[in-house]
């Protein structure tokens, strides 16, 4: 090669070579895909609002930058009760809440959240991932354009607080109580008046009197909103909500234009956050609950088995009339209390049974 040809050469391949290189950056650049999740939570609420950022974090770790999640607090891009019409609207990709706020969409989103007597956490990733439960998930949001993930899970509840005792199912009647979903229909029926305020409502309303009591969640929410210094008995169990599912709810069109690879991470990152969040709760309740009853002095106490009773019935009888809302309420209705049905055999014979043996 002489010199003329090799500088030619040369210069050619330098040029490739910096072609390929801005391309390559192109090609990243391009690439970095941007979401906003909005929330239903107060920003970096703990285990809640903390499981959102979690999930952001998780799918930005496992995309390698690629994707990258800004997380909104309640209020912050759209009110909490607005989210799941940010996402289907496209205005947010992502949200973070819990199916039982949309009622008002479809009745029978409620099974996917938690319903009174329902299943335990356990019981519910169960029916969720190998009972069926997913698919009409799945159904009953396509009409909104929205794909429902299970993101989180907070165990069983606590049933509330109170500034009187619980005694009779006469006590529930002229309460009014901040407690959502099928629960809150379940109050109604026992004489009270529900109402659903978001979390960051609590401590004020239940300090001024705007209601007279209050369910959150459990001990380490409770404690964090410092429900304890605005009434005075601690209620459980929480009957109402006996293993609620937080959700992650995906814009189809959004999720759609990802590459596979990135369809995955979110799915798994949202996976991920379902068993983590359970953990985390079960962990940190019992602290919290230390703290509530040793520093605190909170009284700490059971409903009565006749109140218990007769709130079941009473639930029975919501949880039936909401399958007669719609057809495909009805068949989420069918599936869950099939599945309900012969998880209470085993359950009986394991987890129960179990703990009846772990207690004597
Ligand atoms: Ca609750």
């Amino acid at each position: 090669m002489d010199r003329r040809n090799f500088i030619k050469n040369l210069g050619a391949g330098s040029l490739v070579a910096v072609s390929a290189t801005a391309l390559s950056t192109n090609v990243s650049a391009a690439r970095k895909i941007k979401w906003k999740m909005v929330t239903t939570w107060p920003k970096n609420f703990p285990g809640l609002g903390t499981g959102a950022n979690n999930l952001a974090k998780l799918i930005n770790e496992m995309s390698g930058g690629r994707m990258q999640v800004k997380v909104y607090g309640a209020g912050e891009l759209v009110p909490a009760f607005e989210i799941f019409d940010a996402v289907s609207s496209g205005t947010a990709q992502m949200g973070h809440g819990s199916a039982y706020y949309w009622k008002g969409k479809s009745e029978g989103a409620q099974f996917f959240s938690t319903v009174p007597f329902g299943l335990t956490a356990q019981e519910m990733n169960a029916w969720l991932y190998y009972g069926g439960g997913m698919e009409l998930w799945q159904e009953t949001y396509k009409p909104f354009g929205l794909i429902p993930a299970a993101a989180g899970n907070t165990g069983v509840q606590m049933a509330g607080w109170f500034n009187r005792e619980i005694n009779s199912l006469s006590d529930l009647k002229g309460l009014k109580m901040r407690i959502p979903g099928m629960g809150g229909e379940v109050l109604k029926r026992a004489g009270g008046t529900p109402v659903n305020l978001p979390g960051s409502d609590l401590f004020t309303s239940l300090k001024t009197g705007a209601i007279d009591a209050t369910e959150w969640v459990g001990p380490y929410n409770d404690l964090a909103f410092g429900l304890h210094k605005a009434a005075k008995y601690y209620y459980y169990p929480g009957w109402h909500e006996p293993g609620t599912t937080l959700e992650c709810m995906i814009n189809e069109k959004a999720f759609n234009a990802l590459p596979k690879d990135l369809q995955s991470i979110v799915m798994q990152a949202c996976s991920i956050v379902n068993q983590d969040m359970l953990a985390e709760y079960t962990a940190r309740n019992n602290s919290a609950l230390h703290t509530l009853v040793t520093k605190h002095k909170v009284q700490v106490r059971p409903l009565p088995d006749d109140v218990i009773k007769n709130l079941k019935e009473l639930s029975d009888e919501v949880v039936a009339d909401v399958a007669g809302k719609d057809e495909l309420s009805k068949r989420v209705f069918e599936s869950f209390s099939q599945f309900r049905e012969q998880v209470v055999a085993w359950s009986d014979i394991s987890e129960r049974a179990y703990l009846n043996a772990r207690s004597l």
